[in-house]
């Protein structure tokens, strides 16, 4: 959940499901992905306690697996009414999870990272998770270059 102060809506960002910390203390990226993501976001000068962070699937899945399909369709409406209530001018999609559960099994993230989608009502800006920059560490500057993106493209259209 946001802090206290003035709610920054023009961004709002979708992980995939909640780990164990995340599901103890009902807030997501709390871990170690939690970190760099916190390191993203200050590398663009965007306050974390100001932005509406969630994921496509609102429970941990059993044994940290991956989200099945049909957890993912249950999640929707809760996240399609999240997307409508804070109405952000972009919608950052963090990994393969979160741009498919989503969009749909068209995007592939390798070809699609750094780059903004339009549907009909919305904005989405594609990146990887920040839980496989910590697996793969030339992700991470992946990572960093694709919010730089994200910052251009928000201030551009501010
Ligand atoms: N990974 C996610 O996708 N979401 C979280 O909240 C934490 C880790």
């Amino acid at each position: 959940m946001p802090g206290e102060g003035a709610f920054d809506a023009s961004l709002m960002l979708v992980g995939e499901a909640p780990g164990r910390n995340e599901d103890l203390m009902g807030r997501p990226f709390v871990g170690a992905a939690g970190a760099f993501l916190n390191d993203l976001l200050s590398s663009i000068g965007v306050d974390r306690n100001k932005v509406f962070i969630t994921n496509v699937v609102k429970c941990r899945p059993p044994m940290n697996r991956p989200p099945r399909v049909d957890e993912v369709k249950a999640c929707h409406p809760y996240l399609e009414r999240q997307m409508a209530l804070i109405n952000p001018k972009m919608v950052c999609l963090m990994g393969n999870n979160a741009i498919k559960g989503v969009l749909g099994k068209g995007y592939s993230i390798s070809s699609m990272h750094g780059k903004e989608v339009q549907t009909v009502d919305r904005r989405f800006f594609l990146t990887y998770h920040p839980a496989a920059a910590l697996y793969v560490d030339r992700l991470k500057d992946t990572m960093m270059e694709d919010f730089k993106k994200l910052s251009e493209i928000l201030k551009s259209t501010s």
